[in-house]
């Protein structure tokens, strides 16, 4: 009884598309993706910023194509981008003027590897069918999928009245945030029904549709889900800045791919002046090891102390092994392949510690206030020394890198030794 609640949903079925080198939906892994905050027309600084959300490990990257100083920068970016090795997938987010921009800078057409076309302003009245019509022939003509993304802040005013004074006549009307729920669906499945109409294969469309409230992001999601089977991209809009951003993007996402939802996901979060753009990178990458459906980075268990942890040693080992791996990952991954499902135990003392350590591949118990200054060290599962003095952390993190090269590097006889 109790497995049937110990894993998620089976995945929903939804049609894969390819995005540059990297597949979204039918099946394949979760996408983590994110996005620059870089002016593109400032080449220098959207390539730098670029480079450390793959090197972080963003697999899709989307870039603001705002204006024709944006647009032409895209081929250029693309390029210096490949010189240096970064061959992540580059999407173009495009707002009113994207039909222009895409039809007078072919080079940037074809040097991105996705659109996203908002459908609420893509154009007003008779323009609108026009523009978006324009849009998806040239991404036909450059052989790329788009993004319906629809976000609320931003949602076809017209058919938000529509859908309102429908409900005003109902018998039955519903709440506001029903209709305008039911609204933000309907414009993602219409936009995505025409650009079908226009010759656009499931294939080749990705669906999101936004909002910055967590109980209306599920609703949306699961609604969405019901009645289409394009893949879908999560992600809250206006999820905030610090633990709040983090909080609710892992709160609402992490219930939509609990139910088998969603195929790629973004964590928006709003960086501090000056903060580190590849945050957002890393939320996405832990919300989806966590919950058991990627592995990226080798965890670090650490307990939470309490009154019996006194020193410092025992936060400042699990935080400089933790830093230590994350800072290490770009060049590991190739080092080491597999290293990424290795799991590490800091425990601050003889409670839980030993236990814990034992699970994980390797793990240590430090001495809690009053405890013999000694710490346990455990390699699956097995003690294998107990270690004592000042420097035990520096000891133990020698042997964390000395486990990783045995279990992972690339010595076979090594390898075997450690499995
Ligand atoms: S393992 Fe020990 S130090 Fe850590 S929370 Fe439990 S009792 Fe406290």
């Amino acid at each position: 009884m109790i497995d049937d609640f110990a894993n998620p949903l089976p995945r929903r079925n939804s049609v894969g598309v390819s995005v540059g080198n990297v597949m979204v939906g039918g099946g394949a892994p979760i996408v983590v993706q994110s996005m620059t905050n870089t002016d593109t027309a400032d080449a220098d600084s959207t390539v730098a910023q670029v480079a450390a959300l793959a090197r972080a490990g963003s697999e899709v990257v989307r870039i603001t194509v705002d204006r024709a100083e944006a647009a032409a920068q895209v081929p250029r970016i693309k390029e210096r981008l490949e010189r240096i090795g970064v061959n992540v997938p580059l999407v173009g987010d495009f707002h009113y003027i994207g039909h222009k921009l895409l039809n007078d800078y072919p080079d940037c057409a074809a040097a991105l590897d996705k659109y996203r076309i908002n459908p609420g302003n893509v154009g007003f009245k008779a323009k609108r069918d026009t523009q978006f019509s324009q849009i998806i022939d040239i991404a036909l003509k450059h052989d790329k999928p788009v993004r319906i993304g629809v976000n609320w802040g931003s949602l076809d005013q017209e058919l938000l009245t529509k859908l309102m004074d429908e409900n005003a006549e109902s018998e039955a009307p519903v709440s506001a945030s029903a209709v305008m729920r039911e609204a933000i669906i309907q414009s993602g499945l219409l936009s995505a029904e025409r650009a079908e109409a226009l010759g656009m294969g499931r294939d080749k469309i990705i669906l999101s549709a936004k909002v910055s409230q967590v109980q209306d992001l599920i609703a949306v999601y699961a609604d969405l889900a019901r009645r289409c089977d394009y893949a879908l991209h999560l992600g809250l809009t206006e999820a905030g800045m610090g633990t709040k951003g983090i909080v609710s993007s892992a709160a609402s996402m992490g219930i939509l791919l609990q139910q088998g939802i969603g195929d790629t996901i973004r964590v928006s979060l709003t960086p501090e002046p000056g903060g580190d753009r590849t945050r957002e990178v890393q939320v996405a990458q832990e919300l989806l090891q966590v919950m058991g459906f990627r592995a990226f980075v080798p965890i670090v268990a650490a307990c939470p102390g309490c009154g019996r942890t006194t020193s410092t040693v025992f936060q400042e080992l699990a935080g400089d092994i933790q830093d230590h791996i994350r800072a290490s990952m770009p060049s590991w991954r190739e080092q080491y392949p597999g290293v990424e499902n290795l799991n590490v135990a800091v425990m601050g003392c003889i409670v839980n510690g030993p236990g814990e350590s034992k699970h994980a591949d390797i793990g240590i118990s430090l001495p809690g206030t009053g405890e013999t200054p000694s710490a346990p060290v455990f390699v699956d599962g097995e003690k294998v020394t107990t270690l004592r003095g000042e420097g035990i952390a520096d000891e133990f993190k020698q042997m964390v890198l000395e486990y990783i090269e045995k279990r992972y590097g690339s010595d076979p006889k090594s390898n075997s030794d450690a499995a």
